[in-house]
């Protein structure tokens, strides 16, 4: 079951999201972003999850991943330096893996993901 805190950290996640300029505006050349993760709890070899997340240019370029489980605060997952070094680079596709840093338990989980970018190649 969630918890009050994990519940309101949600609803900041949503306001976060919704207060985070579109990807039309942030990377007009972006077509769409692909993230798959797949999520791994420590102590368990096994995967928990997998997840897909899709972003056109009319979704909110917000790309800090949720850590789903139930008992962490404030962690997380964030794309963010990733996609931006990708689009500086003007990289299609990459792959790496992070920890989540909640804040009350340490290396409890961690997300090996693949982010694939398709670029406008309108020509000007
Ligand atoms: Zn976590």
């Amino acid at each position: 079951m969630l918890n009050k805190k994990k519940l309101a950290e949600r609803d900041e996640r949503k306001r976060c999201e919704l207060d985070t300029e579109l990807l039309s505006s942030k990377y007009p050349d972006i077509e769409s972003i692909v993230i798959t993760m797949d999520y791994y709890h420590k102590g368990y070899k096994d995967l928990m999850m997998k997840r897909t997340v899709n972003f056109s240019p009319e979704s909110h370029a917000y790309f800090h991943m949720e850590c789903m489980k139930n008992d962490c605060l404030e962690g997380g997952f964030n794309l963010t330096p990733v996609i931006s070094s990708m689009v500086k680079r003007n990289i299609t596709s990459e792959k790496g893996e992070i920890n989540c840093q909640g804040n009350n338990l340490s290396e409890h989980a961690r997300i090996i993901f693949k982010i694939s970018i398709k670029y406008n190649r309108k020509t000007s």
